[in-house]
């Protein structure tokens, strides 16, 4: 039977050389990197290296890498880090009564690792500026100016849009938070392993990774913090992660992510290569042969990996359902929340309207795919959107 995946910006395969590197610290090497004998001084040096090989990848010092259990958690820690070290920043002193506790910008496109936060952070005092996008789903730096008030603290933009692919600028971005002296926080999940990601090339203060994004192991990801950067730990108890980050290390998942890490920059650039051609050769193909479909995203700033398209007159939920028949895995642009189909608050904030917007699909190839997966997609999607189409009152063929 068929079975296609093109969901890699959701998680990736486990690369089966990350699993052979993790396999010994299950078996053999399961000591506790605190214990001060054998046992733990090899889990120990393993956490080492491998969080050497993370820091070498952004281009930063081992000791500003925090290992976390994942991306969802290196965005938390960012944003309530920041903002609960930061919040009296900006407070006048003598005004006792004033309320403000601290800034932050964001903006409307970001996972929900990041927006969450910002929204409880709201309930709990702080103020946010949620920044809208253009068309391309790219933030304006203008705005991002104008937002800036004297209590900002934060600001947080993500490099990689995971619905869309759209890059953002954060190299500019964070050269006006370093001028302006503002903490910058980027969520790198989705950039890490498709794009070059040097954490002082892009000027941010705080950077989120995510290994199980990369074919590393689920559940372990990392927040490099740059060295003098101020920001309260979320987890408290033991001294691990320089008092950081609480928590016996998960030495396994660490390791796979260090290994994942040095698969992803030793291959990237040819990976990309095979990838962005599949990609087109699937864009293309979808162009040729079903009408009424438009491109979500940046047409050219964008991950390699990533196309989303909007397939007109119909429901992106029924096309998802009809390609998993055939065996093949994609998602939607929108999240199917309590039984009701909500848009997607990406192509949303990029303005496309709401009936378009849920017939989104987003396709995401990996490393895995291959001429003749993209064949087998352009040969059963065409047939599944006619037939969809031919059961919508809304279509007319134009
Ligand atoms: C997947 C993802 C996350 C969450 O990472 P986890 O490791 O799954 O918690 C955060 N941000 C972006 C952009 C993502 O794609």
């Amino acid at each position: 039977m068929t079975r296609i995946y093109l969901d890699h910006n959701a998680t990736t395969p486990t690369h089966p050389e990350v699993v052979k590197a993790m396999l010994p610290y299950y078996e053999k090497i399961y000591g506790n990197a605190s214990s001060i004998h054998q046992f733990g001084q090899e889990a120990r040096k393993a956490v080492d290296e491998a969080r050497e090989k993370v820091a070498s990848f952004i281009g930063a010092k081992p000791e500003e890498i925090v290992f976390t259990s994942g991306g969802t958690e290196a965005d938390n820690f960012a944003i309530k880090g920041v903002a609960y070290k930061n919040e009296k920043k900006g407070r006048d002193p003598l005004n006792r009564a004033c309320s403000g506790s601290g800034h932050i910008i964001t903006s409307s496109i970001e996972h929900h690792a990041v927006l969450n936060p910002c929204k409880y952070l709201e309930e709990k005092g702080f103020k946010v500026t949620y920044l809208p996008v253009n068309e391309y789903g790219v933030v304006n730096l203008a705005d991002i100016n104008k937002a800036i008030i004297s209590e900002t603290i934060l600001i947080t933009i993500m490099h990689a849009n995971n619905e869309v692919g759209t890059i953002e600028p954060i190299e500019e971005i964070g050269k006006m938070a370093k001028e302006k002296g503002i903490i910058f926080h980027t969520d790198a999940v989705q950039s890490v392993g498709k794009l070059k990601v040097n954490a002082g090339e892009l000027n941010v203060d705080l950077l989120s990774l995510s290994g199980h994004k990369i074919y590393g192991p689920k559940g372990i990801g990392a927040l490099y913090i740059r060295k003098g950067t101020k920001i309260e730990p979320l987890i408290l108890g033991g001294h691990h992660e320089r008092n950081k980050r609480a928590g016996t290390e998960n030495v396994p998942g660490i390791v796979g992510f260090g290994r994942a890490i040095e698969i992803a920059s030793q291959d990237m650039q040819k990976e990309n290569k095979k990838i962005v051609n599949l990609r087109d050769k699937l864009w293309n193909g979808l162009r040729q042969k079903i009408d009424s479909i438009q491109l979500n995203g940046h047409p050219e700033k964008r991950t390699p990996n990533t196309l989303n398209v909007s397939f007109k007159f119909i429901e992106g939920e029924s096309i998802i359902l009809n390609l998993d028949l055939q065996g093949v895995a994609v998602s939607s642009g929108s999240a199917c929340t309590s039984g009701l189909l909500e848009s997607s608050h990406v192509l949303k904030a990029m303005g496309v309207d709401p009936a378009t917007a849920q017939g989104s699909v987003r396709f995401s190839l990996g490393r895995d795919n291959t001429e003749e997966d993209i064949d087998y997609v352009l040969q059963v999607l065409p047939d599944i959107v006619s037939r969809l189409r031919e059961m919508s009152p809304l279509y007319r063929k134009n």
